[in-house]
């Protein structure tokens, strides 16, 4: 077979981009790993591809899902993303593990996760390698993300553990934050932060069958409670409670079912356009700082003397605010 020569137009792969567009799967993951990559070619030839799909981009559900090690998050996947595409929907699952990078090992595991999904042809599935910071992780799957809504995926769902500042990144990425909580006896409403709670659309509780239905009603009922304690995402709107079992499919389609009404509704009334918005202002003004310090760095004579504010910050010399406006004086 002859093989397909790439066009390149002003820097744009257009041969790659027209195949995102038409769904192509390959395509989608060649694009990804691009945006993964640390050549400085690849990263041009990726914003550049990215620049030139963001018109088509925007028009899929955003789903974050987090939940602690175990809660059953790729067990809930794996049986709501069959709920999806059994609707027609295109599905993509990306998965973000914070914990690769220190521990060498992973959380979200190197067992075969999602196996039925994985196969499922309306489904993509992308575990996200963690990257040295937590920003780089949060930008690559951002721009993940709307390269899959590119390919026609209508709903993307950006799954992470719950630790550390991936869950918050998540939550300012999707439409929807859907936090998974096990069933547990008495004080497990400290298993999850009151700052999570405050972000979180929907709360479900998993595992709830056999033996440990009881425990789930109860933690239902506990969380139901609690959650009209908290600051709500939107005003007037707790985030729902319920309990679903992913392994007998019990409840996850009403779970689907309340994540399309809230998504509805935040649309009809303009919130969600408002949301999506701000988000990405938020966006560019994080990135506002990662390009200064990445201008910093890259320049040897800055370096090295951010290198020395930094010495006389720590040891009490200066103060971080003062000798950050210096550095900056400095690049003029
Ligand atoms: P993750 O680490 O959050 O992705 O959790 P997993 O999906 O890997 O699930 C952790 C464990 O909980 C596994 O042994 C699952 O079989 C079990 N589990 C997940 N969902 C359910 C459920 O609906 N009911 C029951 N009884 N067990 C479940």
């Amino acid at each position: 077979m002859k093989r397909v020569r790439e066009t390149k137009h002003a820097g744009v792969d257009v041969a790659l981009g027209s195949r995102i567009l038409e769904g192509d799967r390959r395509a989608l993951s060649r694009a990804i790993t691009l945006i993964e990559s640390t050549k400085q070619g690849d990263q041009k030839a990726a914003e550049a591809l990215l620049t030139s799909l963001l018109p088509r981009t925007g028009k899929g559900i955003r789903i974050g899902i987090s939940g602690a090690p175990g809660v059953g998050k790729s067990t809930f996947i794996e049986t709501f993303g069959q709920h999806l595409s059994r609707e027609g929907r295109a599905v993509a699952v990306l998965a973000i593990d914070p914990s690769s990078r220190r521990s060498g090992g992973s959380i979200l595991g190197d067992k075969t996760r999602m196996e039925k999904l994985a196969r499922d042809p309306n489904a993509f599935i992308r575990p996200s390698p963690a990257g040295s910071t937590p920003g780089g992780v949060a930008r690559r799957t951002r721009e993940s993300m709307l390269l899959a809504e590119a390919a026609g995926f209508d709903v993307v769902i950006v799954e992470t553990v719950g630790i550390g500042q991936a869950e918050t990144a998540v939550a300012d990425m999707t439409d929807l934050f859907v936090v998974l909580v096990a069933p547990g006896g008495g004080d497990e409403l400290q298993g999850i932060k009151r700052g999570i709670m405050e972000l979180a659309d929907l709360l479900l509780i998993t595992k709830a069958d056999g033996d440990l239905e009881i425990a789930a009603k109860r933690t239902q009922a506990d969380y139901d409670a609690a959650i009209r304690l908290t600051r709500s995402k939107y005003e007037g709107l707790p985030a729902n409670v319920m309990r679903v079992s992913s392994l007998r499919d019990l409840g996850v389609a009403e779970a689907w079912s309340a994540m399309k009404t809230l998504h509805a509704a935040l649309k009809r009334d303009g919130t969600l356009p408002k949301l999506r918005q701000e988000q990405s202002r938020r966006w560019f003004w994080q990135e506002i700082r990662t390009v200064i310090g990445e201008t910093v760095l890259s320049d040897k004579k800055l370096a090295r003397y951010a290198a020395r504010l930094e010495g006389a910050v720590a040891t009490g010399e200066a103060l971080p605010y003062a000798a950050a406006r210096t550095l900056i004086a400095a690049m003029r």
